[in-house]
């Protein structure tokens, strides 16, 4: 990127919908350079006030899901029923193990063959991933950059491990688990948290042989939601467990209608504003503890302190309270 476009040069073609700037700036939010994260900066913060001016906030929809489940097929098919229905989609991956793999979820773009060549529809792979807490912005920019494009729809998509669902749900306005039919009669072993972020849960493949299943772990689901804690932010009915085939296309209807009344109903209520202030603080203060952590490891003399200190401790001449207050004291 070394004619890397500025950000006074990126942000106008954003705003006009232009594809080739959105994904060159994605390309420079997602990177580590000093230099570059700068005019990361500055571009997302050039873009902030035209986008709230042109009134343009997406439908930010988190979507996870364990390999194999049938997450690029559902997208394919959700995406695809978007368009269609004039809406301009955006889809972004979070994959905190692609740096484990080598590769990322969506770095094949034949899984999303249809909707990857729709002019209305925008696929980032994710990129080969650093620390959650370099993902986790990236993502966030990616999104705000997606808005600021006009797409309607950003999907962000993420495998269900470690801390990403969380994080994703972190950033989104819903946020949909997809499950595959259970084989016996238990609970696919989904841990309570992730059931307690769903505002949906879409039990996939409820076609041919594994229909009955679908439909079994379906109300198995919808049993566990009832018994979980009425939340403020949902209307009656919700959280809400649906059957769908992403290969037929069947329920997609239905889940994208279900979707669709949740984010009015939350926007009604006020629940969709508060969500994203809570967020957005949320998101200030890890930036703040990463920006800290980051000095720590990256300035001289307070890796020396640090080291020091450590040494201190271990010698039994400070008690770690006393060593971590006075390193505290010097940033
Ligand atoms: P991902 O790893 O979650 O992205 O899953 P994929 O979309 O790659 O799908 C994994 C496998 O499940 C593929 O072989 C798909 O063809 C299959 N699959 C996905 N959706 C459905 C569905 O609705 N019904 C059936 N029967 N198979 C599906």
């Amino acid at each position: 990127m070394t004619d890397a476009p500025t950000a006074r040069d990126l942000a106008p073609r954003i705003l006009a919908g232009d594809r080739r700037a959105l994904a060159r700036a994605v390309t420079l939010v997602e990177s580590t350079r000093p230099d570059h994260r700068a005019d990361a900066t500055a571009l997302i913060e050039a873009l902030r006030k035209p986008t709230a001016d042109l009134g343009r906030q997406a439908l930010r929809i988190g979507l996870s899901g364990t390999p194999g489940v049938g997450k690029s097929t559902f997208i394919e098919a959700f995406g695809m029923a978007l368009v269609e229905g004039g809406l301009r989609v955006a889809v972004l991956a979070v994959d905190p193990s692609s740096s484990r793999s080598g590769g990322s979820i969506l770095g094949d773009k034949t899984r999303m063959d249809r909707l990857s060549r729709e002019p209305a529809a925008f696929i980032r792979p994710s990129p080969s991933a650093t620390h959650l807490g370099g993902v986790a912005r990236r993502t966030r920019e990616a999104v705000a950059l997606c808005e600021a494009a006009g797409f309607d729809v950003v999907l962000i998509e993420t495998v269900g491990v470690g801390q990403s669902e969380t994080m994703v749900a972190q950033m989104c306005d819903v946020f949909v688990l997809l499950l595959a039919p259970a084989g016996g009669d238990e609970l696919q072993g989904v841990k309570r948290g992730i059931m307690e972020m769903a505002d949906l849960i879409l039990v996939n493949k409820a076609d041919g042989d594994l229909k009955p299943a679908a439909t079994r772990t379906v109300a198995d689901y919808a049993g566990a939601l009832r018994l979980l804690r009425k939340r403020p932010q949902d209307p009656e009915g919700f959280p809400k467990a649906l059957p769908v085939s992403a290969m037929t296309g069947a329920g997609i209807a239905e889940a994208w209608a279900e979707v669709q009344a949740l984010a009015r109903w939350r926007k009604d209520q006020g629940w969709w504003d508060r969500a994203r202030a809570t967020q957005a603080a949320h998101w200030f203060e890890a930036e703040v503890r990463e920006g800290l952590l980051s000095r720590l490891h990256r300035d001289p003399d307070l890796r020396r302190a640090m080291a020091d200190q450590a040494k201190a401790v271990a010698e039994g001449r400070l008690t770690p309270d006393a060593a971590a207050a006075e390193i505290l004291s010097n940033l």
